[in-house]
C-alpha cells in the first residue's frame, strides 16, 4: 500500500503545474493532514465547519483552507477569519454573507460560484440562467471584500464516463460564456473547481483548474 506521502508526490507529478490540488480531508484525524503537509501539501478542503475549525485550530497556520461543503449562511462567521476559498456558493444571500463577515475579518475571500451540473435532483447549485441573472443583478458595493473567482461542480455519481466527460464540459462551457458576457475583469474568473478522486484526470482534460481529491489520499471514508 502506498503512503500517503507517496500518493501526494504522485498526484502532483501527474497533475498540470497549473491545476491545484485540494486534499480534502473530510472525516479523518489531524495527523493524517500532517502526514500530507510534511509531503509538501499546504491546500485542505473540508466539508463542514466545525471540523474545519478544529482543524484549523490544531494545524500549521500555512496552511491554505478551502471549504468545499454546503455552507449554511448563519456559519459563516466562524471560517471568514481564516478560510482564504469557498468553493459552492450557491445562493446571493450566502454570497452577501461570505462579504459582511470578511469585511469584519478585514480579509478578501475568494469564492467559486456551485453550478448544477449532475443529473441527480439533490445536488445544490445555479443554472446557467440564475447565474447570469445573479452577476448582472448584485450590487458591486456589497461584494468588496469577496472576489468572484469561477465556478465550481459536481459530475453525476455514475459509471458512466461518456455522462461525466459532457457534464465536465457543460460546466467549462458555462464558465467560458458566464465569464466573456457578465465580468469586465476577465482575467478575474479564472478557476474551475471540477474532478474528486474517481474522475479527476477526465477533469483536468475538459479544463479543471482544482482538483479536490479525498479518498485516493486518505482511504476511503466510513
Ligand atoms: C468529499 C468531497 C470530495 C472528495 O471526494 P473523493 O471522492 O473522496 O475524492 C470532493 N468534492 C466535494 C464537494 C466533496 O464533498
Amino acid at each position: 500500500m502506498l503512503t500517503i506521502r507517496e500518493i501526494i508526490l504522485s498526484l502532483k507529478n501527474e497533475l498540470p503545474p497549473e491545476v491545484k490540488l485540494i486534499a480534502v480531508s473530510k472525516t479523518k484525524p489531524a495527523a493524517l493532514l500532517l502526514e500530507a503537509y510534511e509531503a509538501g501539501q499546504r491546500v485542505f478542503g473540508e466539508n463542514y465547519v466545525q471540523e474545519l475549525t478544529e482543524k484549523f485550530d490544531l494545524l500549521p497556520k500555512d496552511i491554505e483552507w478551502h471549504m468545499i461543503g454546503h455552507l449554511q449562511s448563519n456559519k459563516v462567521k466562524y471560517i471568514a477569519p481564516f478560510v482564504t476559498w469557498i468553493h459552492g456558493v450557491d445562493s446571493e444571500k450566502l454570497l452577501i454573507e461570505i462579504n459582511k463577515q470578511a469585511v469584519k475579518s478585514n480579509r478578501i475571500i475568494q469564492v467559486l460560484l456551485q453550478v448544477h451540473i449532475a443529473s441527480e435532483e439533490t445536488k445544490f447549485g445555479f443554472d446557467e440562467i440564475e447565474l447570469l441573472d445573479l452577476l448582472l443583478r448584485v450590487d458591486p458595493s456589497k461584494l468588496t471584500h469577496v472576489r468572484i473567482r469561477g465556478l465550481m461542480g459536481m459530475a453525476s455519481f455514475s459509471d458512466n464516463s461518456a455522462q461525466v466527460r459532457e457534464e465536465f464540459k457543460n460546466l467549462k462551457l458555462i464558465h467560458t460564456k458566464i465569464k466573456n458576457s457578465a465580468f469586465q475583469e476577465k482575467a478575474e474568473f479564472d478557476q474551475l473547481s471540477m474532478g474528486m478522486s474517481g474522475d479527476w484526470k477526465m477533469a483536468v482534460e475538459e479544463g479543471s483548474t482544482m482538483v479536490r481529491i479525498g479518498s485516493a489520499i486518505f482511504g476511503s471514508r466510513s
